[in-house]
């Protein structure tokens, strides 16, 4: 791909404002010397004012969403591309939510711009677990973990029983929940079955890649190792 249309599809300008962008002599090698728009250069060795291009396409990453930010490129609040680098909302291809985290949930959110990788993770048939601590407004009533593991639990307005889901009690209000599908509020609604209310959802893993130490609202790159542990 033509080195201009490779720096305008990460989303530093149109094609028209790269190619102003090699005029004005900003694109250069590491060692400054400056670039050309047709000259033929790997992507690493490309310089803009002296600093290295953003990760090219196949870009995959975790972020730990805060609570007051909604999975959208477009809303009038605060939006989990809020908290990455400007130019990842311009990127082409798109780097897309894998699935959502509600605006009052936080915890683990993947990102990535691989169209084929994104419809593994949340295709039904990966069965992908899902880990979700709750902590809810009702003591729990003893027999929800039956319940969710009994893979007949109806949620209202659908018709398709949730696949079975299992529960740890870590106190009387709050348990962690693992599911292996990703329906519309799935865990609040879950709870809501059983006549209780989340008041807040942290989602801890998704497969075998956890948060561990990311810090709220931090983020960082995956690698091909930390993507195999999703599955
Ligand atoms: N289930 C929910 O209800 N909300 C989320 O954000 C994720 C799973």
């Amino acid at each position: 791909m033509k080195l201009v249309r490779l720096i305008a599809n990460l989303g530093y300008g149109s094609r028209k404002q790269v190619a102003a962008m090699f005029r004005e002599g900003r694109v250069t090698l590491a060692d400054g010397e400056v670039l050309y728009a047709d000259d033929a250069v790997a992507p690493a060795d490309v310089r803009i004012d002296g600093e290295p291009l953003d990760p090219p396409p196949g870009l995959s990453l975790m972020l730990h969403k805060p609570t007051g930010y909604t999975c959208s490129t477009r809303d009038a609040g605060r939006l989990v591309y809020d908290l990455l680098p400007e130019r990842y909302r311009l990127r082409s291809p798109l780097l897309s939510t894998v699935g959502r985290l509600d605006r009052d949930t936080s915890g683990l959110l993947l990102l990535t711009d691989d169209g084929g990788l994104l419809h593994r993770i949340i295709s039904p048939r990966a069965q992908v677990a899902k880990v979700y601590e709750a902590d809810l407004a009702e003591d729990l009533r003893g027999d929800e973990a039956a319940l969710f593991a009994s893979g007949t639990l109806l949620l209202e307005s659908e018709t398709t029983p949730l696949a079975p889901a299992r529960l740890e009690v870590l106190a009387p209000r709050r348990a962690r929940l693992t599911v292996f599908e990703g329906r519309y509020h799935q865990v609040r609604r879950m709870f809501a079955a059983t006549g209780n209310h989340v008041v807040a959802l942290h989602r801890a893993a998704v497969g075998g890649l956890a948060l561990d130490d990311l810090e709220a609202g931090a983020w960082r790159a995956l690698d091909a190792a930390a993507i195999a542990r999703v599955f």
